[in-house]
């Protein structure tokens, strides 16, 4: 007799395997990030279906095996269609979804993780995408309650980075401690955090000029304030000097960890 085992579970990804299986990567609540083989799970008389699409919260159970552990049932807790109703969204998921696969290793669960997770894809599912894809004007927001989309892909990685330990410093420079004023700015990946121009001159490690305004959204996002979240307007500019800064942190936290 197998064990079952039920818990819930974020799908973060999902990989063919045969004719008819899929290889699903799900992060649980109560066992961490799971790789769950769904038997036959591609016929359309599957039972499993309706409760194992991409980016679904879902109750499931499933049975540890000699070798891998089998999908048994999946009951739908939330879909969060909005994420897939335009790129914008669809693609954050994605990403999201990906990095977290790849820096989250262990079948290990954790409460403050699960939480982030789960706080992104709600308010991804409610954001509003107050930028166009075809141009770069910024509309003006209709409600002042909900965040922007492209805001919230900066909000989780810089909390998920924190809560994995990638940080150290916003406030004060990672490397001589002193209070940061605003002024011209540096951001140290190896230190995984802001460093003074008197420090920058003597380090030899890489950095990259982050300019206040920059380093006073990355605190509002650490701070996870909901309400000064919902009522700030990021421009274009700040918007593509934050993507410029996270891609750059998370590519160097990537290639330490591969
Ligand atoms: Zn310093």
């Amino acid at each position: 007799m197998f064990t079952h085992y039920r818990t819930q579970g974020f799908i973060l990804k999902k990989n063919d395997r045969g004719e008819s299986n899929q290889l699903l990567t799900i992060y649980t609540k109560d066992f961490g990030k799971l790789e769950i083989l769904g038997r036959a799970i591609r016929k359309i008389s599957s039972k499993l279906r309706s409760g194992a699409e991409l980016f679904y919260l879902s109750e499931i159970e499933f049975i540890q095996g000699k070798t891998h552990k089998t999908l048994t049932d999946a009951i739908l807790i939330n879909n969060f269609k909005n994420l897939r109703k335009d790129l914008t969204r669809l693609t954050i998921t994605y990403k999201i979804s990906e990095v977290f696969d790849r820096l989250v290793s262990g079948q290990e669960s954790d409460k403050k993780l699960w939480q982030l997770l789960n706080e992104t894809f709600t308010k991804l599912n409610d954001c509003q995408s107050s930028i166009t894809e075809a141009s770069t004007e910024v509309k003006k927001k209709e409600s002042s309650s909900t965040v922007d989309c492209q805001l919230l892909y900066h909000y989780f990685l810089w909390n998920f980075l924190s809560l994995l330990g990638y940080q150290s410093g916003f406030y004060r420079c990672s490397l001589c401690q002193k209070r940061l004023f605003p002024e011209k700015l540096y951001f140290s990946a190896k230190e995984g955090g802001i460093i003074c121009s008197q420090c920058q001159k003597k380090t030899k490690s890489e950095t990259l000029i982050v300019f206040p305004d920059i380093v006073k959204i990355i605190r509002i996002l650490l701070k996870k304030d909901w309400t000064f979240l919902g009522k700030l307007k990021v421009e274009i500019k700040d918007l593509n000097s934050l993507r410029t800064i996270s891609n750059y942190y998370l590519s160097e936290v990537l290639e330490q960890v591969e």
